[in-house]
C-alpha cells in the first residue's frame, strides 16, 4: 500500500515582461528571444526532482511572473507536463496562471485551458485608463475587458482580478468606479493590494508621483471602505488583501499562509522544502546554462528551526481572516499558545485602545484574529506580538 504522501505546492516563475512597469521590482527581463531557452531549462530543473515522486502529492501549481501569458499554449503545456511527469499531482489540483491583459488572445487562452490551467489571475490593477498609463501598464481597461470575456468563452470558470489602491492621484471616486466595474463582471476572486513604493524603481525616484500618493489616513480609509464595498458585493475577505466568492479562495496561497511546504522553480523563486528555505539567484544566464546546479544557483539557504517555523506560522496565520487556531497551533508545535502569547495580545483585545472603536484583535471560538483595523496595523502588531523582548 502507498505510504502517505506529503502535500506540496509548486511555484513556477516566468521572468519575462513586454516592458517594466514603473513601480515593479519583481524579477523579470524584457528579452523575449530567450523564452524558448528558458522553458527548456525550466523543464530540466523540474525533472531533476523526479526522486521526490514517491514522497509528495502536488495539490497546487502556481505559474507567476513576470508575465506567464507571454508563453504560448504549447510552451505552457510542456511545463505542466513536466510537473506531471516528475510528481504525483492530485486529481483536483488547482493550477493557476497569472496573465497580463495586453498579451492574451483566443488561441493562447484555448492552449492554456487545454494544458490544464483551471484558474486565471488577470492583472488589471485599475479600471481607470489614466491610472493605468501612470503605472505604465501595457494595457487599457478595454484590453482587459476583452481578455476577461475571451477567458470566459474559453472555459475559465475561476478567475482572479488583481487591483491596487493608494495610487498617486487615485481618489475615492476612481477607486470605487474600479471596484464597481470589476464586481459587475462577477469574477470569482479579487486581490486588492496597496501600492508599495520600491525606492529603486523609476516610480520610487519620481518625486512628482510620490507627492500624489494619498497620505496614510486616506489610504486607511480607502482600504476600510473598499473592504466593505467588496463584501457588500459578495466577495468575502479571507486574508488581508484577498477576497473571494464562497468556495473560491486561492488554495495555493492558503497553503502558504498555513505554513505548508512549497517548491519554487526558476530564478528568484523561493521554496520552503524539507524544513529548508532557499531561493534561486536572479541570474538568468546562469539559470539557462546550469538549471540543475544548486551550487551555482542557490542564493539563500536557511535551515528553518522549530522556532523560525513557529514564528512564521503565527505571522502568516494572523494575515488570515480566520486568524490563529490555538488547538492546531498547540498540536503542531507542542506548545501552549496562550501561555506564550496571551500577555502580548491582551493590550490589543482592549476595546479602549487609543483611537480604536473596535479592538485590533478579536477572540474567536477557536483562537484569535485581527479585526479590520488590526489588518491595517498588522506589521506593527506582529512586531509586538512576535518580539519576545517586548513583554
Ligand atoms: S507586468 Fe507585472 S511583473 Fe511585469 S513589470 Fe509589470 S507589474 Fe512587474
Amino acid at each position: 500500500m502507498d505510504k502517505k504522501l506529503e502535500k506540496l505546492g509548486i511555484y513556477i516563475h516566468i521572468p519575462f515582461c513586454v516592458k517594466k512597469c514603473a513601480y515593479c521590482d519583481f524579477y523579470s527581463i524584457c528579452d523575449l528571444s530567450q523564452i524558448d531557452a528558458y522553458v527548456k531549462a525550466l523543464i530540466e530543473q523540474i525533472k531533476s526532482y523526479r526522486s521526490e515522486r514517491k514522497h509528495y502529492l502536488v495539490e497546487t501549481i502556481y505559474i507567476g511572473g513576470g508575465t506567464p501569458s507571454l508563453l504560448s499554449g504549447a510552451q505552457m503545456c510542456e511545463i505542466i507536463r513536466a510537473v506531471y511527469k516528475t510528481f504525483k499531482v492530485s486529481d483536483d489540483a488547482e493550477i493557476t496562471m497569472e496573465a497580463n491583459p495586453g498579451t492574451l488572445d483566443t488561441e493562447k487562452l484555448a492552449g492554456y485551458h487545454n494544458a490544464g490551467i483551471n484558474r486565471l489571475s488577470i492583472g488589471l490593477q485599475s479600471a481607470d485608463n489614466a491610472e493605468l498609463a501612470m503605472l505604465s501598464r501595457i494595457h487599457t481597461k478595454e484590453d482587459f475587458e476583452s481578455s476577461f470575456y475571451l477567458a470566459r468563452l474559453e472555459g475559465f470558470e475561476n478567475i482572479n482580478i488583481d487591483l491596487m489602491y493608494a495610487l498617486p492621484g487615485q481618489t475615492r471616486e476612481t477607486l470605487f468606479r474600479t471596484i464597481e466595474y470589476v464586481t459587475s463582471l462577477e469574477p470569482e476572486h479579487i486581490s486588492f493590494y496597496g501600492l508599495t513604493v520600491e525606492p529603486e524603481t523609476p516610480f520610487g525616484q519620481n518625486p512628482e508621483l510620490l507627492q500624489k500618493i494619498p497620505d496614510d489616513e486616506t489610504q486607511n480609509a480607502l482600504y476600510l471602505d473598499a473592504i466593505e464595498k467588496l463584501e457588500h458585493c459578495g466577495f468575502l475577505q479571507y486574508e488581508v488583501s484577498n477576497f473571494a466568492k464562497p468556495g473560491f479562495e486561492c488554495k495555493h496561497n492558503l497553503n502558504f499562509w498555513h505554513g505548508k511546504e512549497y517548491l519554487g522553480f526558476g530564478p528568484a523563486a523561493h521554496s520552503i522544502f524539507k524544513g529548508v528555505h532557499f531561493s534561486y539567484a536572479k541570474e538568468f544566464l546562469n539559470f539557462i546554462a546550469f538549471p540543475t546546479d544548486k551550487d551555482t544557483l542557490y542564493q539563500e539557504f536557511e535551515k528553518l528551526d522549530d522556532d523560525a517555523l513557529e514564528k512564521q506560522y503565527v505571522m502568516l496565520g494572523f494575515r488570515l481572516k480566520g486568524g490563529i487556531d490555538v488547538k492546531e497551533y498547540n498540536k503542531r508545535f507542542g506548545k501552549d499558545f496562550d501561555e506564550i502569547y496571551f500577555e502580548r495580545i491582551k493590550p490589543f483585545l482592549d476595546r479602549n485602545a487609543p483611537e480604536a472603536d473596535e479592538p485590533y484583535i478579536i477572540k474567536t471560538k477557536t483562537g484569535y484574529r485581527f479585526s479590520r483595523k488590526g489588518f491595517l496595523l498588522s506589521n506593527e502588531l506582529l512586531r509586538k506580538i512576535l518580539d519576545d523582548e517586548e513583554e
